[in-house]
């Protein structure tokens, strides 16, 4: 990759740049203060040096780069033409000429400049001009140099280009002018050089009729009413207490909650008076005691009493309202939709069959996780109902048929989802029940877009249920847009109460001893262990698994650059005991049900504490006790404070090697802070590694689902 790669955003439009500025030098026969170029794209980033020579005959000059990216040929200038300075495209005779130039947007700039500046070389050696571009704060200025010819050459081409960009209506030789008229117009602007009949030929072409954002967004607003003004009728209350519910006295509930993982339940509603909040379930049967279907279902399955997720969050959503779960995966969270989900389907006055389409979608972040939930759905049988799992990578045409075919519940990727969208492949509308499964994930993994794009089909007055592992501004946001009135339901230690099932040890190591580690604790496995080794990148994956198997290990690998075939046989493999080693990336850290994982082996620690939390959480589940080894190295040192919290919290013991190193990290942070203190906030710092607790600046996982807490500050941003 260029010095200039690093400067193109990703629509490869490149970032003009201030800093460095090459200095052009004059060739020596040139009079100063004319030709002194600064800030030209090539080279202002990689600083390498060019420099103009006098070509032999002192008629022209050449340009070198160093790079020996390219030669110009020579190219004559006139130092002075004299008269109003306007220059004299295309008389043929002048061989050189003064400078010319005109102004562009900033958003064409780029375009000219090209990938690593080769466009601009492109146009250079077709043409004979010299290009410079200055940029400006909102305009930048193309400055054209070299015999007349050249120029107007160089200008033609400018032009084409940027006309071809903008789809703009050309008119024969009238074209150029100024094109900048249009809201965003990214072409040429003011100063034209052409001639007044030139301006005026293409003055004939219409200018393209301006954009009124206001009048396309009052019309967005009236065709969403008209989309959804005959909407069929939506039932969303089917919850009648149990009288063992309703007797519960305030103190019984307050002493239930918190012996259930600490359970918290806040209403979000904006205006008005805030909604009583509903009793725990605290039994199968106190939720579902009207629905026998569910109630032998459940029987079935063999669970034995609600979780605490489940408990709180069956009486909000049969009720009919939006909920927020704070919650992850491992924690019954998918039964605490789909069960209500299920009633909610059935109790619609539009009959299945008339229904065009599904009636419950569950988006989630990965494929994993989607077909997790379809294994999931399909444990549990009420009244025939039939799901489909869309996710990229999966074969699509299989899926547009299943669809095609007939479905209740979809449960989706929002990649293709959006795709059979937008081609008119899937219905959304007859949607009355919609999921937001890890929304937290979902907006980490950039699927904003598509998730707006695939809510705006569905209808507006529907039940939504949201969940979510942390409670983020971006999460926040989302359900702020897309709820109505919610009610949170949230878990508050569940996480760490899962990890306190889990032995955690710390290891202090260096880079280059991490395999040794690994590979002495494979050596000493038992035959029934079975290890997850996470990894920071899908490279060292490969590179693990790869020396894993040259020792004769079996051994699997699991991340996002495995094609989906490939990844469902590792999972199936581990899962299945073929193989008793994964090595994976955080794609497994979350979701991931394999109940047997004795050990998690974290060679890489993750870029965040909350995924060392999912990450141990694959470990000592339903029931069982588990192990996790993981490796820190001196880089991973602004972790160090954060884990020793956890490691309190969860009552492990913490590596004295891990106390100091969190403490140089906070002496060297507040040495930082000293040399270059931080606006707001700050004070006191230092010490304790409990300070999200204590209710400072925000930031992190832990000290965002505590603030959660307070009441008020639910929705602030
Ligand atoms: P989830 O958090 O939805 O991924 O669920 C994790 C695992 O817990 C799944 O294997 C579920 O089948 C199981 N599960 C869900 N609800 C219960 C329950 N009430 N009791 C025991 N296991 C449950």
């Amino acid at each position: 990759m260029s010095d200039w790669e690093e400067d193109n955003s990703e629509g490869g439009v490149a970032i003009p740049t201030k800093a460095a500025p090459t200095e052009w030098k004059l060739p020596h026969n040139r009079s100063q203060g004319q030709d002194v170029f600064s800030g030209v794209i090539n080279g202002a980033k990689s600083g390498a040096s060019r420099e103009w020579r006098a070509d032999g005959n002192g008629d022209g000059s050449e340009y070198k780069s160093r790079r020996g990216r390219g030669e110009f040929r020579p190219f004559s200038r006139s130092t002075d033409r004299g008269g109003s300075g306007r220059p004299a495209f295309g008389d043929g005779k002048s061989d050189s000429s003064q400078a010319v130039t005109f102004t562009v947007e900033n958003a064409s700039v780029g375009r000219i400049i090209g990938r690593g500046g080769a466009k601009i070389r492109e146009l250079e050696e077709s043409t004979g001009a010299r290009i410079k571009i200055n940029s400006g704060d909102s305009e930048g200025e193309v400055v054209l140099f070299g015999p007349s010819a050249a120029q107007l050459k160089a200008k033609e081409m400018i032009e084409e280009l940027l006309a071809d960009r903008d789809f703009r209506p050309r008119n024969g030789p009238g074209r150029g002018g100024d094109y900048g008229g249009g809201a965003g117009g990214g072409g040429v602007k003011e100063r034209s050089v052409w001639s007044t009949e030139e301006l005026h030929a293409s003055a004939i072409t219409p200018a393209p009729p301006s954009i009124d954002w206001k009048d396309i967004r009052e019309n967005k607003d009236k065709y969403q009413e008209l989309k959804w003004k005959d909407l069929p009728p939506l039932e969303k209350n089917f919850y009648t207490e149990a009288e063992s519910v309703s007797v519960l006295t305030a103190e019984e509930v307050r002493e239930w909650r918190k012996e259930n993982n600490d359970i918290f339940v806040d209403d979000l509603k904006e205006d008005g008076e805030k909604r009583p909040v509903p009793n725990p379930c605290r039994t199968f049967l106190e939720a579902f005691e009207l629905y026998p279907e569910i109630m032998e279902n459940i029987e079935r399955v063999g669970f034995v009493k609600p979780t605490p997720i489940q408990s709180q969050a069956w009486p909000v959503s049969l009720s009919g309202e939006d909920v927020i779960a704070i919650a992850q995966t491992g924690t019954g969270k998918t039964l605490a939709y789909l069960l209500p989900g299920f009633i909610h389907m059935d109790g619609q006055p539009v009959p299945k069959a008339q229904r065009g389409g599904p009636g419950m979608l569950v988006l989630t972040p990965t494929r994993e996780l989607a077909l997790q939930i379809e294994t999931e759905c399909s444990k549990y049988r009420y009244k025939g109902y039939k799901s489909v799992c869309i996710y990229g990578g999966g074969d699509r045409r299989a899926q547009i048929a299943l669809v095609k075919s007939g479905v209740d519940i979809v449960i989706a990727t929002p990649g293709r989802l959006n795709d059979l969208q937008m081609n008119e492949l899937i219905n959304l509308q007859p949607i009355t029940y919609l999921v937001l499964d890890e929304a937290d994930r979902m907006l980490d993994m950039g699927f904003e877009p598509q998730i707006m794009k695939i809510l705006l089909d569905i209808r507006p007055d529907r039940q939504t249920v949201m969940t979510s592992a942390t409670w983020p501004a971006g999460v926040r946001r989302l359900a702020k847009s897309y709820l109505k009135n919610p009610m949170m339901v949230y878990v508050g230690t569940l996480d760490l109460a899962a990890v306190n099932t889990v032995q955690q040890t710390v290891l202090l190591v260096h880079e280059d001893e991490k395999k040794s580690y690994v590979f002495d604790f494979i050596r000493n496995m038992q035959p029934l262990d079975k290890v997850l080794v996470f990894v920071g990148k899908k490279l060292v994956a490969d590179d693990l698994s790869s020396d894993m198997c040259l020792q004769g290990l079996a051994v699997q690998s699991l991340h996002g650059d495995r094609e989906q075939c490939d990844r469902e046989e590792a999972l199936k493999d581990f899962k299945d005991s073929r193989v008793r080693i994964l090595v994976a990336t955080d794609l497994a850290s979350r979701g991931l049900d394999v109940i047997d994982i004795t050990h998690v082996f974290n060679y890489d620690f993750p870029r965040n504490i909350e995924e060392y939390v999912h990450r141990v959480g694959r470990t000592g589940r339903a029931g069982r006790s588990g192990a996790s080894i993981t490796l820190i190295t001196r880089e991973n040192w602004r972790m160090a404070p954060e884990l020793i919290h956890i490691l309190e919290r969860a009552g492990q013991d913490v590596p004295e090697e891990l106390v100091l190193m969190a403490e140089r990290y906070e002496k060297h942070k507040r040495e930082k802070d000293e040399v270059a203190p931080r606006g707001g906030g700050g004070g006191g710092g230092g010490g304790g590694y409990g300070r999200r607790e204590g209710g400072g600046g925000g930031g992190g996982g832990w000290g965002r689902r505590d603030r959660g807490r307070d009441q008020s500050d639910n929705w602030a941003f």
